[in-house]
């Protein structure tokens, strides 16, 4: 079932207009669906129903606005976190300590500490190094950090290449074949219990092939490592799984990606972690946006919306796709390039599309903005900082405010030598 349906010619989120919304809160403006978001939490789960002991911890970086992680945690989901930012949201959302998973290659040392001070629930290792400082960081807290291994199983996930890490050109993890070297360095040692491993190949993945071929590199190195003599009781096995931008597009399901785990893990005896981020929240979100011109030109008119890649940066940063739809479709179409205000060329949506006809002062959707949308917004050009919205059923709420220019300015200061 999906939310996000027109009624009578306008464009409903749940039992909430689009319209009201716009009316309320203005544009441009991210609108979330609870009951998307939880049927996506519940999905993705009894997926992985032939996995018996098992740990979901939602990618904070995917959407972390509070509301939606409050949503997620009471979805019993815990948090995979990037920084101590989400790692202090996480908590702050209601998500135990214990549930949370802390993922990054560029942990800092209080980041570490902050880690150990809440009490998390792992450390995923980016290097060896960062093993030894864990372990000294613990110990003279009279602590033991629970750590897994991220390695790199050099596979190629087959997604853009700004979001590809589990290559051996890639910043992320260490040479599957270290492992067994490093577990040997840092086994045993106070502070620290290295207790598995972990792989996270890429996002926006739209076969299972890559991600198999990586767990099972995994699994021969689960069976590496205990021939070795450690105890490994944990994998987390990331993220990755790919969503439907385009009308008609498919991408595997998460009761295949659940078959496949299932099938590749028989008797591993771990507990297995995931680390969904983009197709929880995904296509629970849309960017709404209203036309301030259609500017004809030599050739297909533009449509000028007042979003911009300030608020939206996938496609500017990825060539990403995302589905544009009036709010009142006419049911004329027209061929169209859409782009926002932001003086870049490369501020554009979308080129030479079959789109819905608008004109100035129509609104549309951008579709599939859930994930990786207003978490990478900024405030380009002086634009003031997207909102959020929430809908559960027929009530909404602003979930993150608009911050207009004035209220940038408030935080700049000129020296007064100036
Ligand atoms: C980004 C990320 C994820 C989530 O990826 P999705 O494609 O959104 O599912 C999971 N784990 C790690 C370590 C990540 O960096």
């Amino acid at each position: 079932m999906d939310h996000f349906q027109h009624r009578n010619g306008a464009l409903f989120v749940e039992d909430v207009s689009v319209e009201a919304i716009a009316e309320a809160v203005g544009t441009p403006v991210y609108i979330y669906s609870r009951a998307t978001l939880e049927r996506h939490a519940q999905v993705f789960r009894e997926g992985l129903s032939g996995v018996a002991d098992k740990h979901i911890a939602y990618a904070v970086k995917a959407n972390p606005n509070l509301a939606v992680l409050r949503v997620l945690a009471k979805a019993g989901y815990g948090a995979d976190v990037v920084s101590g930012g989400e790692m202090a949201r996480a908590v702050a959302a209601g998500m135990a300590p214990g549930d949370v998973v802390f993922s990054g290659v560029g942990k800092t040392r209080a980041e570490l500490v902050q880690g150990l001070e809440t009490g998390i629930g792992q450390f995923n290792l980016e290097l060896e190094e960062e093993g030894h400082v864990l372990a000294a960081l613990a110990a003279e807290r009279g602590l033991n950090a629970p750590a897994v291994l991220r390695v790199n199983p050099d596979v190629d996930a087959g997604t853009h290449a700004k979001i590809s890490t589990g290559k051996a050109e890639n910043k992320f993890g260490v040479a599957i074949g270290e492992a067994p070297g490093i577990f040997a360095r840092l086994a045993g040692k106070p502070g620290i219990e290295l207790r598995g491993i972990a792989v996270h190949i890429g996002s926006q993945l739209g076969d299972l092939a890559p991600l198999e071929a990586a767990y099972r590199r995994v699994g021969e190195m689960v069976a590496t490592l205990r021939a070795g003599g450690h105890r490994i009781t944990h994998v987390d096995l990331g993220g990755g799984l790919g969503v439907p931008y385009r009308p008609g597009e498919t991408m595997p399901s998460p009761a295949a990606f659940g078959q496949m785990v299932a099938r590749v893990t028989v008797g591993w005896n771990v507990k297995l972690m995931f680390e969904p981020g983009r197709v929880i929240a995904g296509n629970a979100g849309v960017l709404l946006t209203r036309v301030v011109w259609v500017k004809p030109s030599g050739g297909n008119p533009w449509v000028i919306v007042d979003a911009a890649m300030n608020d939206l940066a996938r496609p500017a940063l990825y060539d990403a796709y995302h589905d544009f739809v009036a709010v009142r479709p006419s049911g004329d179409r027209i061929v169209a390039n859409i782009a926002g205000p932001v003086c870049e060329s490369g501020d554009t949506f979308a080129k030479a599309r079959e789109i819905d006809a608008v004109a100035a002062g129509d609104l549309a959707v951008f579709r599939t903005a859930g994930a990786y949308g207003a978490t990478m917004a900024s405030t380009y050009n002086s634009r003031a900082k997207v909102p959020e919205v929430l809908v559960d059923g027929d009530r909404f709420a602003l979930v993150s405010d608009r911050i207009d220019p004035a209220a940038q300015m408030a935080g700049e200061t000129v020296p007064d030598w100036l």
